[in-house]
């Protein structure tokens, strides 16, 4: 790093996950120069996963904060709550904020993602909501206390935190979701099944192959209409349909966008000394040689601190494996690696007892590993994944993997060393 750039400071855009850790990191890696940090919502940097679960049943709403005050003033962090960044400059090297321009000399842009909104009839009613945001959390929690019957958009992570969540709470959930089977885009077929069924037993009423067609009631929502024909009671609608990346600064500003802001395996984007990190970028995911982009806390916080690294110097790729998690009713889903191009899978521990693991394999390598409350192969999994140990079908079924791991790590020349952080 030049001391030149250092000096123009760096310039954070985004404070969730990624954009908090992205500052913290940058100066404890030793970023001599200012750190700005900006993000449009008010207050400091909190937690999102909580949103649709303890925070929509505790009695206040208080937010977990994701480092205290004290640390972004300690690092000399400026941080600037409730700022949006209009449009990036990137010949005169300055973002152009509501309330003024900022210089930089390196750019890093966490925008995250936003909700995808159902357009459909009566979509404008009163109680349908989306969740993104603690503002959004607070608005649903508001309105679920007053309502009986929730219906829910989406068979996704959002959906089923919320559902499971409701359920408890005492309302009458029904979860629309147009796929064929529940959290597709995460989990195998058979914790699909699983979560159905756990969900079916805990009162929700999950429909599958449901394509909601409108938003029915006077000023507020009372039905939502499927095409199937049916309709389904509703005073609160919280739609859980995915999320869009947040591309816009960086494709107006000319950064390649596709599919998210294009970045190469030091996270560097199109344009000089600009990065993108987290939900908003579509990286190298190096064992499947393929651009993808992930939408988790685990991407964001590893990313974030890669990409210090990378202003600071350093050239290596990133490279960690990617893990994820939710909890919903009384399952605590984890899944590490990705099973692109898997092409069989070992169950091993019992679904009657909802604990069990899905090991995922594209030929001979193990590519990822989906848990149901077995957070022990989690774990072991994660570490197998990042240190390259390769374990057979017997490894798996034999009970012994947890000895083949270590026996291999402490005959491996890097001692089964962790490939990135
Ligand atoms: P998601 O996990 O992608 O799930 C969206 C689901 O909605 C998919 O199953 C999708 O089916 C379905 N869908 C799409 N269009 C639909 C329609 N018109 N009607 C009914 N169903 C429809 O997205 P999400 O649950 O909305 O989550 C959004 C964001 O929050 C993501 O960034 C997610 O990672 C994050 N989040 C993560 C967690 C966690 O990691 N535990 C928890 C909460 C939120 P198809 O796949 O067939 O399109």
């Amino acid at each position: 790093m030049s001391a030149g750039l250092a000096s123009a400071g760096a310039v954070i855009v985004g404070a969730g996950h990624g954009g908090s850790q992205a500052a913290v990191s940058l100066r404890q890696d030793g970023y001599s120069g200012p750190i700005t940090l900006i993000g449009d919502e008010p207050g400091y940097p909190y937690h999102r996963p909580p949103l649709s679960k303890a925070f929509m049943k505790a009695g206040d709403d208080k937010l977990q904060p994701l480092r205290g005050e004290a640390m972004y003033l300690n690092h000399g962090i400026d941080y600037r709550p409730g700022t949006t960044v209009r449009a990036l400059d990137l010949t005169g090297r300055r973002c152009i904020l509501d309330t003024g321009e900022l210089p930089f000399g390196d750019l890093i842009l966490a925008t995250g993602a936003r909700p995808r909104a159902l357009a459909i009839d009566g979509c404008e009613r009163e109680g349908i909501f989306t969740l993104r945001t603690a503002a959004d959390a607070q608005r649903i929690k508001r309105r679920m206390a007053a309502s009986h019957h929730a219906v829910i958009i989406g068979g996704g992570f959002i959906g089923l935190e919320i559902a499971a969540t409701m359920a408890v709470l005492g309302k009458r959930v029904t979860v629309l979701e147009i796929g064929e089977r529940l959290l597709a885009r995460a989990i195998s077929p058979v914790v699909s099944d699983h979560v159905l069924a756990r969900l079916a037993a805990s009162g929700v009423d999950v429909r599958l192959g449901a394509q909601v067609s409108a938003f029915e009631g006077k000023t507020s929502v009372q039905a939502v209409a499927a095409l199937s024909g049916e309709r389904f009671l509703a005073d609160v609608v919280v739609v859980g349909i995915g999320a869009a990346p947040a591309v816009a600064l960086a494709a107006e500003a000319g950064i390649r966008v596709d599919g998210g802001i294009v970045v190469d395996e030091c996270l560097r984007t199109s344009a000089d000394r600009v990065f993108a990190i987290g939900d908003c970028a579509r990286f190298p995911h190096w064992p499947s040689q393929s651009l993808i982009r992930l939408e988790s806390v685990q991407n964001a916080t590893d990313q974030a601190r890669h990409v210090a690294q990378v202003i600071l110097g350093a050239t290596t790729p990133y490279t960690a494996v990617p893990w994820f998690w939710s909890d919903i009713a009384d399952m605590k889903l984890q899944m590490v690696g990705l099973p692109i191009g898997a092409d069989r899978h070992l169950v091993t521990g019992q679904p009657s007892e909802n604990a069990f693991s899905v090991y995922h394999f594209h030929g001979d390598d193990l590519v990822a590993i989906d848990t149901v409350n077995r957070p022990a192969d989690h774990m072991l999994g994660r570490k197998m994944l990042a240190s390259g140990y390769r374990p057979t079908e017997h490894d798996i079924l034999s009970g012994r993997l947890s000895d083949a791991f270590r026996q291999w790590s402490a005959a491996s020349p890097a001692g089964g060393a962790i490939r990135s952080a």
